[in-house]
């Protein structure tokens, strides 16, 4: 049990911090906050994604050219181009690792006003850090007396980040509902989104990418966007008036 609820703080914490800081604040900035809480949000998305950290800047990016060339030839991710789940994530990987060594021609719209904090992106992306963190997921287990069976588990823990990223990039653009009619194959995975913070409703993120609220019709509800009208509200950070 204790290590089931362990998993799935780290599926929560982790999501929470790709959700609102790296998409929705970093790729779509569908709110701004002060350079302070920007560094707190950068330490949070090491502390919870651990040895699958992601930069905010390459995902940021990658994420701006997901939304201009969705399903097109140059989109980095999409199950038109890519065979399956896993050849995707092999693809996406080199995408964004061309785009965090800075050694791909990049439009500078895909990296205006991305936050970019690159000594501090080498150091969460090391990969010895990322190992060490592997071997603090394998302690919690030990000293959680997990049995041998659940031990495979912590495959997903070292990856949770991508893991995340391959639901919603493949699932939610394969299987799932349509609100609105798009050039691209987006999906709703779930009216009320418990499991993904919310990411689950891509169809309409793909429709209005600059709203914070995921959820558009009555019956939908995205879980994040309250979190952030709270922090809105303790001004943690400043909502666009174009993203309510
Ligand atoms: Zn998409
Ligand atoms: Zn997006």
């Amino acid at each position: 049990m204790a290590v089931l609820a362990f998993f799935g703080l780290h599926w929560y914490l982790s999501l929470f911090t790709q959700s609102f800081f790296h998409h929705r604040y970093a790729a779509h900035r569908q709110f701004t906050m002060k350079k302070g809480w920007e560094r707190v949000f950068y330490v949070l998305s090491f502390l919870f994604q651990g040895s699958s950290y992601l930069s905010p800047r390459a995902y940021a990016v990658m994420h701006r050219m997901h939304h201009a060339f969705a399903d097109t030839e140059k989109d980095p991710h999409s199950p038109q181009f890519d065979a399956n789940p896993f050849s995707m994530m092999w693809r996406t990987r080199m995408v964004y690792n061309r785009i965090f060594n800075k050694a791909a021609q990049i439009d500078p719209k895909f990296v205006k006003d991305v936050p970019d904090w690159a000594g501090f992106d080498k150091f969460a992306s090391n990969n010895v850090i990322r190992i060490l963190w592997i071997g603090v997921y394998v302690a919690v287990y030990l000293l959680l007396d997990a049995h041998w069976w659940l031990f495979p588990l912590i495959l997903i823990h070292a990856v949770m980040g991508p893991f995340h990223g391959v639901i919603i990039n493949w699932f939610a653009h394969t299987i799932g509902y349509i609100n609105f009619k798009m050039k691209d194959t987006s999906r709703n995975l779930f009216p009320i989104d418990l499991l993904m913070w919310g990411e689950g409703l891509h169809n309409n993120h793909h429709k209005f990418s600059g709203r914070a609220n995921f959820g558009v019709k009555k019956f939908e509800f995205d879980p994040l966007y309250p979190i952030i009208r709270v922090l809105a509200w303790a001004k943690v950070v400043e909502l666009r008036k174009t993203a309510e």
